[in-house]
Formats: structure tokens, C-alpha cells, sequence
């Protein structure tokens, strides 16, 4: 089955508005080029979808500076309540409000420096869904799990609780999980594109298990050390829809190699 592609670029905590717009608007620039035409048909079809991740700070002004839509932008963190007293947080609200394409959830970072729970998780895609957004979904192990064989159960109680109430519609079109096993993160150290495909289509069939009409549109993506060397790799498995790119999408240079290979 065909399903559409993603490639995310997470920024992190890097890049002021400047910065940002500069890429936005460079990204859509490259996107449009004679050269690149192959890119901007699949954009076109809806078979690509290319996002990048601001800082908090800088979602409006990359969305503002957008002269197409071709570059989708999303929040890295949202809260489930609509307001309130929460200081330092951002509703999903106002970010789907403000016009985010996705919101991302459960990245490792929140869940191991911010302490962010499956519990918490499972609320930020509730308030997704019926914010009527699209949400992305981090889930992966520690290498301490996966050095003690637990990978495929961590994973699987990572999906079940944040899948857990959602509708399968809403599975199928506005949401995606990426699989990011922490120890590949910001380390250099990538999965083997075997490793990658064995979980990435175990979440499929998690999926399956708890809602069969969902599992084959779901979109499942790969995060973790990803570079242009190693994006066709890992593109060419058959359960791997995208790639959640960190370090290598800062550069646009680099995140549009990255493009090219996918
Ligand atoms: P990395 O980060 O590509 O720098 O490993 C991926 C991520 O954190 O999403």
C-alpha cells in the first residue's frame, strides 16, 4: 500500500526567528526549483509531506513567512488544556488555532528530561484529536531495554497508551507515529535498516491489534542519527513511511540531501 511520506526536520531548541524564516523560506525556494521538480510533483499529489519543527517562538513567524504551503510547520510540545493556570506551557489549542500542521508528542526528550507519562501523552493526542489536528507520536526504547530484549514490549505499551480511546479515522489520517529508539538520538549511532523496519511494522501490527481498519494507512516514521547517507536505506524498507530528522535538519543544505534521497 502507497502511503504518503513524511520527512520532519525537529529543531529543537535551536534556531532564532531569523534563522527559522530563512530556512522556511529557502526550504520553499529549493522545493520549487526546475531541478527539483520530482519534489514539488509528489508534494503536489500529496504523497510527501515535508515539516519542519520551531521552537515555540518561532511558529509564527515561519507560518507568516510561508508563501505556499508547501512547507508544513509544527509545534515540538503542546498542552491538553484549552487554558489556564500552566505557566510556561502553550496550548494545542492556540497552536492548531495559530495554524500548526502537526504537534509533535512524546519526543524522548520530554519524556526523559521533562518527565512527560504515556499518561500525559495519551491527553496531548486526545486534545489533537478533537482539536481537529494532526498529531506525531515519539515512542522508542533506552538501550538498557533493548540490551535486555524489552523493545518490542516498550514499544507496544508506548503505542497502546497513546492510541488508547483514539478513533481509528483519526489514526489513519491525522496521525503518525515515529519510532526513535533513544540510544540513536543526537548519537550518531543509527538502527540498522532491518532493526528499523522489524519495529517500525511491529507498531503496524499494534496497530492492527487495536484497531484493524487504522494499520495500513498509519503512518510510521523512523527518527534517529538519520542523514542523507543513510535515508534511502532506511526509506526502502516497507513499513518506514518518513523520517524524523534532529541534528541533520538544522543545515538546509543537509535537510534538503535528506529530501532528495527520500
Ligand atoms: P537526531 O534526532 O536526528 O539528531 O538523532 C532525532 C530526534 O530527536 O528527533
Amino acid at each position: 500500500m502507497l502511503r504518503p511520506h513524511i520527512v520532519a526536520g525537529n529543531w529543537k531548541m535551536h534556531k532564532g526567528i531569523e534563522e527559522a524564516e530563512a530556512f522556511v523560506r529557502g526550504l520553499e525556494r529549493t522545493l520549487d526549483s526546475p531541478d527539483r521538480s520530482g519534489l514539488a510533483e509528489l508534494l503536489e499529489e500529496d504523497l510527501l509531506e515535508v515539516l519542519v519543527y520551531p521552537t515555540a517562538l518561532c511558529i509564527h513567524s515561519c507560518l507568516i513567512s510561508r508563501s505556499t504551503e508547501m512547507v508544513k510547520i509544527g509545534a515540538q510540545n503542546g498542552h491538553w488544556e484549552e487554558k489556564g493556570a500552566y505557566t510556561g506551557e502553550i496550548s494545542i489549542s492556540a497552536l492548531i488555532k495559530e495554524g500548526c500542521d502537526y504537534v509533535l508528542i512524546g519526543h524522548s526528550e520530554r519524556r526523559t528530561l521533562f518527565g512527560e507519562t504515556d499518561e500525559q501523552v495519551a491527553k496531548k493526542v486526545a486534545s489533537v484529536e478533537a482539536l481537529g489536528g494532526k498529531a506525531m507520536v515519539c515512542v522508542g526504547e533506552l538501550l538498557s531495554q533493548r540490551e535486555s530484549g524489552e523493545t518490542f514490549n516498550v514499544v507496544r505499551s508506548q503505542v497502546e497508551q497513546a492510541l488508547g480511546g483514539r478513533s481509528s479515522d483519526f489514526v489513519a489520517q491525522r496521525l503518525a507515529i515515529a519510532y526513535e529508539p533513544v540510544w540513536a538520538i543526537g548519537t550518531g549511532k543509527t538502527a540498522s535498516a532491518q532493526d528499523a523496519q522489524e519495529v517500525c511494522s511491529y507498531i503496524r501490527e499494534v496497530v492492527r491489534s487495536l484497531m484493524p481498519n487504522a494499520a495500513d494507512s498509519v503512518r510510521v516514521l523512523y527518527g534517529g542519527s538519520v542523514k542523507v547517507d543513510n535515508t534511502f536505506d532506511i526509506l526502502k524498507e516497507r513499513d518506514i513511511d518518513g523520517l524524523l530528522v534532529g541534528g541533520a535538519s538544522l543545515d538546509l543544505e543537509g535537510f534538503t540531501g535528506i529530501l532528495n534521497e527520500a
